[in-house]
């Protein structure tokens, strides 16, 4: 359980706030990590691949080590409560889904313990209640096979003809002779300088 809490603490610190989603995120990093033998990425040893873009995300990324930075985060966003976790050193990889049964006893565990009361002190100590719940009571496991994801590479940066910035040059197209970035051959990009 200190373990747990010791994570939880920390994936509080980086979420910013204290929530189920977080709890579950944390909770399926860990279970991911158990079976695969694994500990933290330091750097892309396991790669996650979510299923959406919820809260719980943020607590799989601080457990496992998964970040957009490195390279070691996908998402597909299919509005599910699951995730892949892939170990590129054996090639294996699990999926998690948080079931309908997991996920009401998660929340009626935690609520009739308190968790969602005003008083802070009683909703952290309402935590304890998750020591009860094991992953097999949370998460659906099935071994699964996935396409290795790619991995993170350092590309060289050109200069795009159009508007000066430094790019990606595999994100560069070469349009009429000139090497453009995405916005100035497409001709769109999503904001609009004031000046
Ligand atoms: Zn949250
Ligand atoms: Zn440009």
């Amino acid at each position: 359980m200190s373990r747990f809490l010791d994570v939880l603490a920390e994936a509080e610190r980086f979420h910013g706030h204290l929530c189920p989603g977080l709890i579950i995120g944390v909770r399926m990093g860990l279970a991911a990590l158990k079976l695969l033998k694994s500990s933290r990425s330091k750097d892309e040893e396991v790669v996650a691949i979510v299923e959406n873009d919820s809260c719980a995300v943020d607590g799989i990324q601080v457990v496992v080590g998964a970040s957009l930075g490195k390279g070691n985060l996908f998402v597909e966003k299919y509005g599910k409560m699951a995730a892949t976790f892939y170990l590129r050193e054996t090639g294996e990889a699990y999926r998690l889904l948080l079931t309908q049964d997991g996920g009401n006893r998660l929340f009626s565990s935690l609520s009739e313990a308190g968790f969602f009361s005003q008083d802070e002190g009683a909703g952290r100590k309402a935590l304890e209640v998750l020591e009860n719940i094991g992953d097999d009571d949370l998460f659906k496991v099935q071994r699964v096979i996935i396409k290795a994801p790619p991995q993170a590479q350092i590309r060289k940066s050109v200069v795009c003809d159009e508007c000066g910035e430094p790019t990606m040059e595999t994100l560069t197209l070469e349009i009429n002779g000139k090497r453009l970035c995405i916005p100035c051959a497409t001709k769109k990009r999503y904001y609009e300088p004031l000046v």
